[in-house]
């Protein structure tokens, strides 16, 4: 199947983990794909393996390395992307960061920037992309929060709040902009296999892993498979949702 042929495609943090894995899956599906990041290396890595997954060369793949929070750096890439590819069909919003933290020790600091990748970081490349989508009366925006964002967790206020930022963003841009044929939804994952969870102790993981009805940790390409389906015209009916895809863990 080719579910986004002719689409062109944004996915920030796609220099890694979930953003990469739905990168290449858009890339098998036809798509132009444009991936944000601000590591060179592991940009220039992941646009190989993303035009490895190409189903014709003529699909072009490009990144662009950018600190999604900072608001006139990305209306500044966001334009040069729309001269390159001509338009942006869909948008997925990624990039996030952890600072985990009891909140009587969080710093300032810590909050600010969570909440500037997470939060301020939607708001940006929604912003930037909101005047051609309306132009073109489509599009679809599909944001990754979090089971975190659902349910709160201690020692991630900071987290939590960015990602039940962006449920609450969701929601009301899908009203704003659904007259226009645009669709906004998000994905909320759980544990999932990426360098963002690998740091934790063995100890968290068990006291995770006993959580998840359906027995274990899932993989980015999970995560990829639910986005596509939000992103194609297979979900044409579905906006201002929360497709949480968690192994049970919040039923
Ligand atoms: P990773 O740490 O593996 O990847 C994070 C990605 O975000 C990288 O591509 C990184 O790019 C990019 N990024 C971070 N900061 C910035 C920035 N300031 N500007 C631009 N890009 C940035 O994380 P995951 O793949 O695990 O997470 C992806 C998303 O899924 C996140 O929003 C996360 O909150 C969410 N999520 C993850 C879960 C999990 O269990 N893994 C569970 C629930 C939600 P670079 O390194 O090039 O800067």
């Amino acid at each position: 199947m080719q579910l986004l042929k002719g689409k062109s495609a944004l996915i920030t943090g796609g220099t890694a983990g979930i953003g990469k894995a739905i990168a290449i899956l858009f890339a098998a599906q036809g798509a132009d794909v444009a991936i944000f990041g601000t590591n060179n290396e592991r940009a220039a890595l992941a646009v190989q393996e993303i035009e490895a997954a190409r189903i014709s060369q003529e699909q072009k793949v490009t990144s662009f390395l950018v600190d999604v929070s900072k608001t006139k750096e990305v209306d500044e890439v966001i334009q040069k992307l729309l001269a390159s590819f001509g338009k942006v069909d869909i948008l997925v919003n990624n990039a996030g960061i952890t600072k985990d933290n009891l909140l009587m020790r969080m710093s300032e600091e810590d909050w600010d920037l969570v909440i500037d990748v997470n939060l301020k970081s939607v708001y940006n490349t929604c912003k930037a992309l909101s005047r051609s989508m309306m132009k073109a009366r489509s599009g679809s925006i599909v944001n990754i929060t979090s089971v975190v964002g659902l349910t709160g967790n201690p020692g991630q206020a900071n987290y939590a709040a960015s990602k039940a930022g962006m449920i609450g963003f969701t929601k009301s841009l899908a009203k704003e902009v659904a007259s226009r044929g645009i669709r906004v939804n998000c994905v909320a994952p759980g544990y999932i296999d990426t360098q963002m969870t690998g740091g934790l102790s063995d100890a968290v993981k068990e006291a995770i892993l006993a959580k998840i009805p359906l027995g274990r940790i899932g993989v980015p390409l999970e995560i990829a498979n639910a986005v596509l389906f939000l992103a194609s015209d297979l979900s044409q009916y579905v906006t201002g949702q929360v497709l949480t895809v968690d192994g049970g863990m919040v039923i």
